[in-house]
């Protein structure tokens, strides 16, 4: 089986879905791996590590031509899906509900998509969890980024000119983002605050030497699949202003808060921004996701009131080489679940698979997904 994966186009993008570890693991499975010349020259991978790790390389077009399985790490570009013949298996992050263009043309072309947003978070699936993996890396990309760019030190310093109080970070929003920055803001020595409408998280906060921040904003809750529920507009107005207070003391505050499928909720008004002593930093994380800051721009640095907010999408891709091998281990676990040994080949069987059911995106011609389907119907009725 043709397991192919083609040099990244994304602007920026310096991460990659295989890794000559994984491809070595792949290989031993049983696939051939072929790639495009470079393929890991962003994330300093030499051709020479992936050949000795058993891939070949070959032209996209050969690629694509002879390719059982894609596998890709940022959503494929229109013209590559449309280049696979029917039945491939394209298995990588899909952004469902934005890009719906590309859902369509998936199943169109009748691809088996496995879509990584959409593996379930069972403790079974932690280890394909590529959302985990990448957020949690994230979430330290996004500490060491404020560091460089405040004019605070984390630690408290005492020197003989002078004691150097700790610097203040307030993380909004603690799934696996948030509690990775809470983690590391407290290892670089900072004062962290944290706040989450999940009421559960608040033990796993103090656990890291963290303060959670109690607030009332009404009935707060997670889905089952532990996902925050959206708050309405009247709470998340209370939100903001019983917060301000915290915000505005705050050298650093990272807002991580997603709604799974939804837009990312208003965390931080311009008011609030306006409040914070001028030289501090916001990091939204949910910048392209609509933002949980106002004035936020995704993939920008913007200086209001003095205050830097930074957008950045790609977090993870400032730790390229250990979010490569992340990623690419979930990959190979996602891989390995559904392989079947005496075909020696990927075998999707979403009737007996939960996992495979789970994140089967489109086949056979279908969206099965019920919430991206819904998505696509509103989509295409608008
Ligand atoms: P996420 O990226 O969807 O959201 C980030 C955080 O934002 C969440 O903690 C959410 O509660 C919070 N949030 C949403 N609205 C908010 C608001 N208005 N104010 C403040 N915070 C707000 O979430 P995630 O990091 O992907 O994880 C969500 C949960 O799923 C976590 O509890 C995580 O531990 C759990 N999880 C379980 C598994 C598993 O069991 N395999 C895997 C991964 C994550």
């Amino acid at each position: 089986m043709d397991f192919v994966s083609l040099s990244d186009g994304t602007a920026g993008e310096r991460r990659v879905a295989l890794t000559p570890t994984v491809t070595k693991r792949l290989v031993d499975l049983g696939a051939n791996v072929r790639l495009e010349p470079g393929y890991g020259a962003d994330a300093d991978l030499s051709d020479a590590l992936y050949e000795k790790a058993g891939a070949t390389f070959a032209s996209r077009d050969e690629l694509l031509a002879s390719a059982d399985v894609l596998v890709s790490l940022n959503p494929p570009e229109a013209s590559t899906l449309r280049g696979l013949r029917e039945g491939t298996i394209v298995i990588s992050f899909f952004d469902p509900f934005r890009r719906q263009e590309l859902v369509r043309l998936a199943r169109d072309g009748a691809l088996s998509t496995l879509c990584l947003e959409l593996v379930p978070r069972t403790s079974y699936a932690q280890k394909m969890d590529a959302l985990s993996s990448q957020a949690s890396l994230g979430g330290y990309a996004a500490v060491i980024t404020a560091a460089d760019r405040s004019g605070k030190s984390f630690p408290m310093m005492s020197t003989p000119a002078g004691t150097i109080p700790p610097a203040r970070v307030f993380v909004v929003g603690v799934g696996v983002a948030g509690l990775q920055a809470i983690a590391t803001a407290k290892r670089l020595g900072a004062r962290v605050d944290a706040y989450d409408t999940r009421p559960v998280v608040a033990e796993q906060v103090r656990s890291l030497g963290a303060k959670f921040v109690e607030l009332d904003v009404g009935e707060t809750g997670q889905t089952e699949q532990g996902y925050a529920k959206e708050l309405t507009a009247e709470q998340l107005a209370e939100q903001r202003r019983q917060m301000a207070k915290v915000v505005a003391g705050a050298d650093v505050v990272i807002t991580t808060a997603q709604l799974f499928g939804r837009p990312a909720p208003r965390i931080v008004d311009a008011a609030m921004v306006a409040g914070m002593r001028p030289g501090s930093v916001i990091v939204d994380m949910a910048a392209s996701t609509g933002g949980n800051v106002e004035g936020s721009v995704p993939d920008e640095e913007v200086v209001m009131d003095g205050v830097r907010i930074v957008g950045l999408s790609n977090l993870p891709g400032l730790v390229a080489r250990d979010a490569s091998e992340m990623y690419a281990s979930n990959l190979f676990a996602l891989i390995q679940h559904a392989w079947d040994e005496e075909a020696s080949a990927l075998k999707l069987d979403p009737e007996n698979d939960d996992v495979v059911a789970g994140c089967l995106l489109t086949h056979q011609g279908k969206v099965r997904d019920e919430r991206v389907a819904a998505v696509l119907e509103e989509g295409s009725s608008a």
